[in-house]
């Protein structure tokens, strides 16, 4: 949700559509700065999310950070953002801020891993005074970007070795994207079990609920609203029913707009709702 006009405004907008859990990206997303956060901003946020029972909340970081650059000035400020993100995140009470773990661009994928690392582990020394962690989330696996496969996730949590500061955020498109299929009860079984023997389910604190616009395997990073793309309903079914997800928030992260006066964001979640039991 949009934070335009005040972070209380992105609590009011998940409450109108019935939301009970909020995104938002605690600074405009393709800057490196951000206007200095106020007390009052604090404050306000905090008693919208109390007024309107949201319990959950989740910061996206910006899309700029790298933290796989092979270059030493951008690898810099990537590590310096990922540092002031999640101190914004940490003033405004949000837990977690959610990032895309790199591009190795003109390296390999194993040095894009390694410095991913390395970052990580300089950054979770930046912010031990802090409550906020960050979670990797899987990709879709675009161009050169990593954190397709649940192995090279796994791989940095045991890498940095601090399992209880880094978690993990599923999202369901760039999970299909990545070539995880949902698409039946088995197969949906079997993707859920690989994610368990490699990061584990108990790392991942928040899951995006998108469809696909690209087929499966595509590695493209297309979000469509839910049940109206390549996924269609049942890996939506089988995660809204399944109890080991019951206490993890969702959150939509599909195109917003209205449709002959229906709210996308409402739409998408009366659509989740009605998949339930
Ligand atoms: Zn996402």
């Amino acid at each position: 949700m949009s934070i335009a006009g005040g972070y209380w405004k992105a609590v009011e907008a998940a409450a109108a559509v019935d939301g009970d859990c909020v995104q938002v990206f605690t600074k405009n997303n393709n800057r490196w700065q951000g206007k200095p956060l106020l007390d009052e901003e604090c404050v306000r946020f905090q008693a919208a999310l109390e007024e309107h029972a949201i319990q959950h909340t989740l910061s996206h970081a910006s899309y700029l950070i790298n933290l796989a650059s092979n270059k030493p000035d951008l690898l810099a400020k990537s590590i310096d953002a990922m540092v002031d993100e999640l101190q914004r995140a940490d003033r405004l009470g949000i837990p977690y801020v959610v990032f895309h773990p790199g591009s190795h661009t003109t390296s390999t994928p194993e040095e894009g891993l390694a410095t991913i690392a390395d970052s990580l582990k300089t950054i979770l020394a930046r912010t031990d005074d802090l409550t906020t962690y960050p979670l990797l989330e899987n990709t879709a696996g675009q161009g050169s970007n990593l954190g397709f496969e649940f192995e090279q996730l796994s791989f940095l949590i045991d890498e940095v070795g601090q399992a209880e500061r880094l978690g993990v955020c599923i999202d369901t498109c760039h999970t299909f994207a990545a070539g995880y299929s949902m698409a039946n009860s088995q197969d949906y079984e079997t993707t859920i079990q690989q994610m368990e023997t490699t990061f584990g389910i108990a790392q991942i604190k928040a899951i995006h609920l998108n469809d696909s616009k690209r087929p499966f395997a595509s590695r493209k990073d297309r979000h469509e609203h839910i049940g109206q793309g390549e996924m269609g309903d049942e890996p939506f079914r089988f995660l809204m029913n399944d109890t080991r997800f019951a206490s993890i928030p969702m959150y939509l992260e599909t195109e917003k707009g209205e449709i002959d006066g229906i709210d996308m964001d409402q739409m998408n979640l009366d659509k989740l709702r009605s998949l339930v039991g």
